[in-house]
C-alpha cells in the first residue's frame, strides 16, 4: 500500500549518523506534525479492534485493510483521521459470559448487573483458565503478524522508541502490541521473555477480574476503586520482570491497592491507557485524585477513555456523553497534574463511545473541539503524541 514511502525511511541515515545528531533531526521532524493541527499523527492509549477482527461475531468479518463502516477502526479511516498509531490490546474474552454486552445493553444475563439505589455494579468476573488465555493469545498474536503481512509495509508491530517515532514520521501505523490482563503469561513468568520476544511492550496486569497476580476492579457506580487485595507475590515478580525487560505496565481495569503496590515497586513512570478522573465520575474504573497524583509525580501519562460510562457525571450505563464531557475530564487531568501527563486512550472497538465521536474519523473533531476550548498547539501536540513517546522512550530498553 505505502510500502514504497516505508522504503524511504531513514534508516540509512540512522546508520550514518551519530545518535544524539539523529534525535536532533527526529525532533526536528517532529515539530512539522505542530503546525498545522490537522496533521497532528494520534497516538492512542488503547483498542480492542484485534480481538474484534479476531472475533467473527464480534468483528463481522471485516477487514482492517478495507473501509467498513462497522466497528470504531480500520486502516483507510485511521489515515483519513490522522490515527498514526497506538497500543493494540489483546483481551482475552471469558469464555461463557459475555461480560462487554452486559454493560451496553440489558444484561443478557440478568444476574450479572445489579441495580442499587443509586447506580449499579456489574459482578466481578470469574477468573479465567491459562492454557484457554495462552492458547486465544497467540491464536490473535498470528492474526496481528499476519494482518502486518498482508499490509505489506503500511502497518508495523513497535519493538523500541526509534521504530515508533519513524513509524510516525512515515504514516506507517504504528502498532504497539498489549495485553490487557496477564492471563496468558505463566506465574512463574516462564514464557515473560518469549512474549517480549514476538513484540509484547505494554502489559495490565488485569481486566476487570482476578487473575493470578492481582484484582481487577468491578464495573461498580457510585464506588471506590478501593475493592480487593494488592498485588500477590507473582504480581509484584512481574513488576520487577517487566520493569527489567522495559514492558510498560498498564494501570487500567487494576484496582486501587494493586495500583499503590506497583507506585511503591515499580522504576518506570505510571500509566493507565485507558481511564477518566474519579471526581468528575465515580466509577471504580476511574482514577482518585491521590492516584493521579502519583502518575503526575512519576512523569507517567493517562490516557483518558472515550468510554461513555466513565464520562457520563452519573456513570450512565444507557444514554450518551458528549464531546465536552470528554474534555471535561482531560481538561481535569491537566489542570491537576499537567498537560505533560494527559493523552487519548479510546477504546475504540471495545466500548461505547460518544455519537459525535462516531469512530475514529471523529478525532478531527475532537481536536477541533479541544482548540476552541483553549488547547494550543504547543498542548495539542502533548496530547496526541508527544506524551506518550515521552513514557514509552523512558520506559522501553530501545
Ligand atoms: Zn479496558
Amino acid at each position: 500500500m505505502q510500502r514504497q514511502e516505508w522504503k524511504l525511511g531513514s534508516r540509512r541515515d540512522k546508520q550514518c549518523c551519530p545518535k544524539t545528531l539523529d534525535k536532533m533531526k527526529r525532533r526536528k521532524r517532529m515539530q512539522f506534525w505542530g503546525e498545522d493541527v490537522n496533521n497532528m499523527p494520534i497516538f492512542d492509549g488503547h483498542n480492542d479492534t484485534l480481538v474484534k477482527l479476531y472475533l467473527p461475531e464480534r468483528g463481522g468479518g471485516r477487514s482492517f485493510l478495507e473501509r467498513s463502516e462497522k466497528g470504531h477502526l480500520d486502516l483507510p479511516r485511521a489515515r483519513e483521521a490522522g490515527f498514526a498509531g497506538g497500543f493494540f490490546a489483546i483481551f482475552v474474552p471469558s469464555p461463557t459470559v459475555d461480560y462487554a454486552a452486559s454493560l451496553t445493553r440489558v444484561s443478557p444475563k440478568p444476574d450479572l448487573l445489579i441495580r442499587t439505589e443509586n447506580g449499579y455494579e456489574v459482578k466481578l468476573a470469574d477468573p479465567i483458565d491459562f492454557d484457554y488465555a495462552y492458547e486465544f493469545t497467540n491464536e490473535v498474536i498470528t492474526s496481528l503478524f499476519r494482518l502486518e503481512e498482508a499490509a505489506e509495509g503500511a502497518i508495523k508491530v513497535m519493538r523500541n522508541i526509534e521504530e515508533l517515532v519513524d513509524c510516525l514520521d512515515q504514516n506507517v501505523l504504528a502498532v504497539v502490541l498489549h495485553f490487557e490482563g496477564a492471563e496468558a503469561i505463566d506465574p512463574q513468568l516462564h514464557n515473560l521473555e518469549a512474549f517480549y520476544q514476538l513484540g509484547l511492550r505494554s502489559l495490565g496486569i488485569t481486566w476487570s477480574r482476578p487473575n493470578a497476580f492481582g484484582w481487577g476492579v468491578p464495573f461498580k457506580y457510585p464506588a471506590s476503586p478501593d475493592i480487593g487485595p494488592g498485588l500477590t507475590e507473582a504480581g509484584k515478580e512481574l513488576v520487577r520482570a517487566c520493569n527489567e525487560l522495559g514492558i510498560m505496565l498498564d494501570l487500567s481495569h487494576l484496582n486501587e491497592r494493586g495500583f499503590w503496590d506497583v507506585a511503591k515497586l515499580s522504576d518506570a513512570p505510571l500509566v493507565a491507557t485507558h481511564s477518566a478522573a474519579h471526581a468528575l465520575t465515580a466509577r471504580t474504573r476511574n482514577l482518585t485524585d491521590e492516584q493521579l497524583e502519583a502518575i503526575g509525580d512519576s512523569n507517567g501519562v493517562v490516557g483518558v477513555t472515550f468510554t461513555v460510562h466513565d464520562l457520563r457525571p452519573d456513570g450512565g450505563l444507557e444514554g450518551d456523553a458528549s464531546l465536552t464531557d470528554l474534555i471535561r475530564h482531560i481538561d481535569y487531568i491537566a489542570q491537576r497534574i499537567g498537560i505533560d501527563h494527559v493523552a487519548f486512550g479510546s477504546d475504540f472497538d471495545g466500548a461505547t463511545i460518544p455519537k459525535e465521536m462516531g469512530d475514529v474519523t471523529g478525532l478531527p473533531r475532537l481536536l477541533g473541539a479541544l482548540r476552541e476550548q483553549g488547547f494550543d498547539d504547543a498542548a495539542l501536540r502533548k496530547l496526541t503524541h508527544e506524551n506518550w513517546i515521552r513514557v514509552l522512550r523512558d520506559t522501553w530498553n530501545d
